[in-house]
């Protein structure tokens, strides 16, 4: 299956997949995943959101086991985000039925689309739509950078877009969801395990910071006379590593805009973007807090107009703990696995339906934690580990 996959939307160039959502390659995912089910003699279906589901049993039954993950990519994006969690359930059925494992319960494993949100800018949007999070009026608004609407794109992937919309009485099937993942953080590899049991997504959010001054001649305007937005931003900067180091979160400026972007002008307008996410609301409160008093300290001595907006704000997804502990209990009995319970700072499609149905997630080791690149990797023995540790989950929750 790794093989099948590996070609599939790379850029020849980078390495790295440009697997985004409506797109050839995705459609090349998509038939994979299509192909995978059938020759499985599981039936597949493509949902009104343009998720894609591969069903062992009825899926009407109700309290259905479900697993999987996403297929599609961000720019330049490794191998593993995504593909590892469908290519584990596949594998963990194939595991199932080598053991002779009797379902009691039905399975289904789903290919959620446009995870990464890389064409239209909103992550999540296949499940977001499901579990209504993500009306259809501004699903409509989506955009790509060419500007193709989201029904557009749908709509020439031959797609209906007028389908879109929640869906409960699906929801309404599930008993649990199970989502494993490559870990993005080194949390594994320093503890030395290979497997980990998902606690909760931290809350996270996106402030914006206009640091106003004045523009003028950068050859002319004597230091002294100068109320350049541009210092202020880069302490903010410094005070924003400070501060969440002091708290134990993150923060980081990684985006700016600068007015007028002269090379010989001094700024009259720095615009800058902080993310910050933090195990808890309460280090994420001190941190931004901290970071927008020392920012206005450094606008107040140098002149500069501030103001701070807060754009998004994600709280705190706590995972079911009774499916949570579940986990634990059945990997716990394994004696060649400590399976620890970790946090983790990015989003995932099991965030978004944890408000709707029982939802946990298994992390696999990341050896060097990094993400969203080409260099993204997870060893062979930790990747079977994970569709082992996902067998024994599912032969648990749906079989006798
Ligand atoms: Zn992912």
């Amino acid at each position: 299956m790794w093989r099948d996959l590996a070609p599939v939307g790379r850029h020849p160039d980078t390495g790295g997949y440009r697997r985004f959502a409506w797109t050839p390659a995705d459609a090349d995912c998509r038939a994979w995943f299509k192909e995978q089910a059938e020759s499985r003699g599981l039936a597949h279906e493509l949902d009104r959101n343009g998720n894609q589901w591969a069903w062992l049993g009825d899926p009407h039954a109700g309290e259905a086991v479900v697993t999987g993950s996403h297929l599609d990519s961000v720019p330049d994006g490794g191998a593993f985000d995504g593909p590892l969690g469908v290519v584990s359930s596949f594998a963990a059925l194939d595991e199932l039925r080598a053991r002779g494992a009797e379902f009691t319960r039905p399975l289904a494993i789903v290919n959620f689309g446009d995870e990464e949100g890389a064409r239209f800018g909103l992550a999540c949007v296949g499940s977001r739509l499901t579990a209504g999070q993500l009306s259809r009026e501004k699903a409509y608004e989506l955009t790509d950078a060419d500007g193709i609407t989201l029904p557009q794109a749908m709509e020439r992937a031959g797609h209906d877009p007028e389908r879109i919309g929640p869906d409960p009485e699906r929801l309404a099937r599930i008993g649990a969801f199970v989502e494993l993942h490559v870990e993005q953080g080194r949390a594994l590899d320093l503890s030395g395990d290979r497997i980990g049991i998902a606690s909760a997504i931290w809350p996270h959010g996106r402030w914006r910071f206009d640091f106003r001054g004045e523009a003028n001649h950068a050859g002319t305007t004597r230091l002294t006379d100068r109320r350049d937005p541009m210092l202020s931003y880069a302490e903010t900067v410094l005070a924003a590593r400070r501060e969440a180091e002091l708290a134990g979160a993150l923060a980081t400026f990684g985006k700016i805009s600068v007015e007028p972007n002269g090379v010989n002008a001094i700024p009259s307008l720095v615009r800058g973007w902080l993310d910050s996410r933090a195990a808890d609301q309460e280090s994420l409160d001190t941190t931004v807090t901290a970071i927008e008093k020392a920012a206005r300290e450094y606008a107040e001595r140098h002149g500069i107009d501030l103001t701070v907006v807060r754009e998004s704000f994600t709280p705190v997804v706590e995972f079911e703990h009774a499916l949570r502990d579940e986990l634990g209990r059945i990997l716990g009995a394994r004696t060649d696995l400590t399976a620890p319970v970790l946090g983790t700072g990015a989003g995932h499609d099991a965030g978004i339906l944890s408000g709707s149905v029982p939802t946990a997630m298994l992390f696999v080791r990341n050896p060097t934690g990094v993400s969203h690149s080409p260099a993204e990797h997870a060893a062979e023995d930790d990747c079977v580990a994970g569709v082992l540790a996902l067998a024994d989950v599912l032969e648990g929750l749906a079989c006798k």
